[in-house]
């Protein structure tokens, strides 16, 4: 090894082979449908820390999200709670003193003159004020007997910065800082476990004006027409659309109808499970599971003006369609494909199903997708609607497919959507492409979500992409280099060879 020429290029004058590996293109052409679990991806040149790396993608042509992450339209995946805690992660300080009161009953209201926002503080009451009245006696209790008034009151003047404010809530030891401008008038009222979020948490979803990106679903019929221009009304927006099969004379049309109509909302293509939001109405994403995993169900969709296609069919954790209907794709391989045709179009591509973990959610970006859609990672997270049981002494909560039957055979409104969708009026037999099952406790979406986004960095420094357009540039170059795994590869590749072991994850 004392030869330095060794270490280069070139031995004795003749030039080393370093090509390694295969580019995504070779091993996706190679023609065997892949799974996540079929390939890896060989390490690059590191030259940043993890923290360097940058998330932000689109979900759609216009939508930017700071973190490739999108939760699936399930209902046992996502409500409100869910949808609330994945669009903000940092619902930050923009919490208004209605939105407070509404939460918190009685808790950090502060008082102003009038009643209003806007109008001159006076005091502020919190749950520590009201903990030990009796019941009873509340309704003679005045506020400005229990408040805390104006002149003990810890402030900050409009203008001052998160950190600023931070600081202040931590020497103040209180809950709440009020906001007021010159004149005293109450312009925001800061909590102190919104800062505590922003600060752990400082990915928010938001449009120009600040307000949280929201997104709900509509059919292909004449009468979700008005349903659209309602939610038009109500600020929506990405819709996304609802049909039974993506790559349909319905959905081209509703596409049309709605770019013509109504140019500047964004439309996810694909298909889509209405639902109703028990609390709020048609607030969160709903896609459906039969969506586009090839290169001509994509065409037409972009088309007919699709801003976001949603990729997978028959991949995710619940799913049995491919054993029921004989038809889908493995999902690297729908990925590549379809992403790579809808690149050439500006369409980024949500890659849904089958992801079971980081390295699934890394190796989806690393084939082209610029979201991933989880159903059982987000299932089982107390943001996820259902409560606990235990079930041999194992913290759990259901997590069952929206096509099965369990799903199908709801009886609320949300039953009813799916009746129209499944079109169970005709045909009363149904089929189901969906098992209902359970799954472990994950803690909150607060804690999970950042690590999987940390995890996401680690990968991408490992790869040598310090974000995700760079990610996507060394994939089509052919730079970033695949590998294929036999099946003795991936045993490897899993723990082995223990007796037994503990796997915890963060
Ligand atoms: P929490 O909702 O119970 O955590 O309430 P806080 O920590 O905000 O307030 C605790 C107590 O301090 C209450 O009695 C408040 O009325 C009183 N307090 C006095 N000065 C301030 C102030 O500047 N800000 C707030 N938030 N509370 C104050
Ligand atoms: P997971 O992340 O659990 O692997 O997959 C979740 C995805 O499976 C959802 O986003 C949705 O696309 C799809 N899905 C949800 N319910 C069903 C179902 O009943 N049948 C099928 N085939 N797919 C489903």
């Amino acid at each position: 090894m004392g030869d330095s020429s060794v270490v280069h290029n070139h031995v004795n004058g003749q030039e080393l082979d370093l090509e390694d590996g295969i580019s995504a293109r070779e091993m996706i052409n190679q023609g065997n449908g892949l799974t996540y679990n079929d390939f890896i991806i060989l390490p690059g040149y590191i030259d940043f820390p993890p923290d360097q790396v940058e998330l932000t993608c689109q979900l759609t042509k216009k939508i930017t999200l700071k973190a490739p992450l999108v939760s699936s339209p399930m209902d046992t995946v996502t409500e409100s709670d869910m949808a609330i805690a994945m669009a903000t992660r940092a619902e930050a300080f923009e919490n208004d003193v209605f939105n407070l009161k509404e939460k918190h009953g009685f808790c950090g209201i502060p008082i102003t003159e009038h009643g209003k926002l806007g109008d001159k503080l006076v005091g502020i009451v919190t749950s520590r004020d009201i903990d030990f009245l009796d019941d009873k006696k509340c309704g003679d209790v005045k506020l400005e007997d229990i408040m805390t008034k104006l002149e003990d009151l810890v402030t900050a003047q409009s203008g001052v910065t998160l950190s600023e404010a931070n600081h202040i809530l931590q020497k103040s030891k209180k809950g709440k800082l009020p906001i007021v401008d010159a004149q005293g008038r109450l312009i925001a009222l800061m909590a102190r476990t919104d800062l505590k979020k922003s600060r752990s948490y400082p990915i928010a979803s938001k449009d120009d004006n600040k307000q949280l990106i929201v997104g709900a679903a509509i059919g292909t019929r004449e009468d979700d027409k008005a349903r659209l221009a309602l939610l038009v009304q109500a600020g929506v927006d990405v819709v996304v659309l609802d049909s039974a099969q993506g790559n349909s004379i319905y959905q081209i049309d509703m596409i049309k109808f709605i770019k013509s109509n109504y140019p500047s909302l964004q439309v996810i293509a694909g298909n889509v499970t209405p639902s109703v939001d028990e609390k709020n109405g048609p607030i969160v994403i709903n896609l459906r599971f039969h969506t586009v995993v090839t290169k001509k169900q994509a065409k037409n969709l972009i088309e007919a003006g699709a801003d976001g296609i949603r990729v997978g069919m028959g991949s995710g954790s619940i799913c049995i369609t491919q054993e029921v209907m004989a038809v889908g794709r493995p999902q690297a391989t729908a990925v590549y494909k379809v992403s790579e045709y809808a690149r050439h179009f500006g369409v980024p591509v949500i890659a849904d199903g089958g992801i079971q973990s980081i390295g699934h959610i890394i190796k989806a970006l690393s084939l082209g997708a610029s979201t991933v859609m989880m159903g059982s990672l987000l299932a089982g997270t107390s943001e996820a609607p259902g409560e606990y049981f235990f079930s041999d002494g194992v913290r759990l909560k259901k997590y069952r497919g929206m096509g099965s039957i369990e799903a199908m055979d709801r009886k609320d409104a949300m039953g009813s959507a799916m009746d129209r969708y499944f079109h169970n009026e005709e045909d009363k037999l149904k089929v189901a492409q969906g098992v209902a099952g359970c799954i472990v406790d994950k803690g909150s979406v607060l804690r999970f979500v950042p690590y999987l986004q940390c995890g996401i960095k680690h990968g991408c420094q490992d790869i040598g992409a310090k974000c995700l357009t760079r990610l996507w540039e060394m994939m089509y170059s052919g730079s970033l280099r695949f590998e294929l795994r036999s099946h003795s590869a991936q045993l490897e590749g899993n723990v082995h060879s223990l007796f037994s072991y503990e796997k915890r994850l963060f």
